[in-house]
């Protein structure tokens, strides 16, 4: 059996002294200094997202009806339980509507899984992303919190069309 010790290379006296390195640092850092920041001032600054980012969902009215039908696919596909719906029958054609929607924020994951299994496009991620509260009550949204008209959402609903 070849039984070869390799042994670490010794440090000559400048490596022992680090300097070098250190000096290798100090010029990134500064190189650093004149590059343009990307750093916001929040809250004086505010980050104005993208159609693709996923903020709080909301459910999505068309000209004043919501389109939602309560055949509650979100809230069964919800990882983290935070959709609760309670279906009542309309004279409509859509024959269906949640008389109760809401959503607890303190479980919401954002993760969008509720958008994606909507049959209707009925529930959608926003660009919101600012909450805050104090209590828990606060934070279970119903549908004066949630409903959303397809103006306000456009970006989004047009950034779901073209990437679905
Ligand atoms: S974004 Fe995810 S966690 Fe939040 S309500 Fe939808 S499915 Fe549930
Ligand atoms: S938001 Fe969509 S998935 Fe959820 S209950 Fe309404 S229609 Fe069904």
């Amino acid at each position: 059996m070849n039984n070869k010790i390799i042994r670490k290379k010794d440090l000559t006296f400048l490596q022992k002294l680090y300097i070098p390195d250190i000096l290798k640092g100090l010029k990134l850092t500064i190189a650093e200094i004149f590059k343009p920041k990307f750093t916001q001032q929040f809250p004086e600054e505010r980050f104005a997202p993208p159609a693709s980012f996923r903020g709080r969902p909301v459910l999505v009215t068309e000209n004043g009806t919501e389109r939602c039908v309560a055949c509650g696919l979100c809230s069964r596909v919800c990882p983290s339980l935070a959709i609760e719906i309670q279906a009542s029958e309309t004279e409509s054609p859509k024959e269906r509507y949640p008389v109760k929607f809401e959503i607890n924020m303190l479980r919401c994951i954002y993760c969008g899984f509720c958008e994606e299994v909507c049959p209707e496009e009925a529930i959608v991620m926003s660009k919101e992303y600012l909450l805050a509260f104090s209590s828990q009550e606060e934070a279970i949204f119903g549908k004066d919190k949630l409903v959303k008209s397809t103006t306000e959402l456009h970006d989004r609903l047009e950034w779901l069309r073209n990437n679905r």
